[in-house]
């Protein structure tokens, strides 16, 4: 019995310890259902090296990626009301929100930060899709209000990478209040001629797709993201008809003329740097003429 248990369980408990370490090392592609060697995913930035299938970034990762190195400088958001409704379902939404910091180790749902892409000075938020799916409550709102005030103070672009399921559903009434506050953050970006670039990822729907993310001066999309309102069930569902192959892809989007074009994520750094300064350098040829 000794040995047994002093010997024997010790070993197959670390047999079973280390196999399940080894996993960690391994991604499932939703894709092609391959299984990818994680230092692999962090070179090719999250796409799959076999079928091109652009998995989820967070948005931590994003901004760290996107921005240049020695540039980045994190915008604080101000501390907005926490669970307004004091809302519970079989969870509290404040645990909800603690297991959400804590896994993604963000305030909420949206990180913004200002330093320069390919040299070009910009200020940058992403929404987290790991953070209760990326969904809008008043602190995602109030962090793209300081991202557009932040942008208008620093007279350089603002770029938004989106990443979202919709309304943050706990917030309720509050939640539904960021669309328009958003889209009022947009006008004022387009009344001081601040060139807003907006980048849909995987997915972008809900209170997101209706407010700021269908707003920008220039929209790109990576591949393959689902984009929409409502999700392609629930509209099956509702219409009781087929939906054509692709529906509410980015691909389908830019054959219907919704969004400027579809990058790869490879080459999405190159394309908003280029796009910056075709933008900026336009708006200030615009304004010496003016003078
Ligand atoms: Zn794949």
């Amino acid at each position: 019995m000794s040995w047994l248990s002093n010997f024997v369980r010790p070993k197959i408990r670390a047999l079973v310890k280390k196999s399940e370490n080894t996993n960690n090392f391994w991604v499932k592609c939703n894709g092609c259902e391959q299984m990818v060697y994680h230092k692999d995913l962090k070179e090719t930035l999250s796409v799959c090296p076999t079928c091109d299938y652009h998995m989820k970034m967070p948005a931590r990762q994003r901004i760290n990626w996107v921005l240049d190195e020695g540039t980045i400088k994190e915008i604080n958001i101000p501390q907005t009301v926490i669970d307004p409704l004091k809302f519970k379902d079989n969870k509290k939404y404040t645990d909800r929100l603690k297991v959400s910091k804590e896994k993604s180790k963000n305030e909420d749902a949206i990180i913004v930060a200002s330093g320069q892409i390919g040299g070009n000075n910009a200020v940058v938020a992403a929404l987290d899709f790991d953070f209760m799916g990326g969904s809008m409550g008043v602190a995602v709102g109030e962090g793209f209000l300081e991202a557009a005030k932040e942008a208008v103070s620093l007279n350089v672009p603002l770029i938004v990478f989106t990443a979202s399921g919709g309304a943050r559903m706990q917030e309720g009434i509050f939640s539904l209040m960021q669309l328009p506050r958003t889209v009022i953050a947009v006008n004022k970006l387009k009344e001081n001629n601040i060139p807003y670039i907006v980048i849909l990822t995987d997915p972008t729907t809900g209170g997101v797709s209706a407010s700021f993310a269908m707003l920008g001066d220039i929209t790109y999309a990576e591949p393959g993201a689902l984009i929409g309102f409502a999700g392609p069930r629930v509209i099956q569902s509702t219409v009781n008809e087929t939906l054509p192959e692709g529906f509410q892809t980015s691909e389908y989007l830019l054959d219907h003329g919704m969004i400027d074009d579809v990058v790869s994520r490879k080459n999405l750094k190159a394309v908003i740097s280029n796009t910056i300064m075709h933008l900026v350098n336009n708006i200030s040829k615009e304004r010496s003429y003016s003078h």
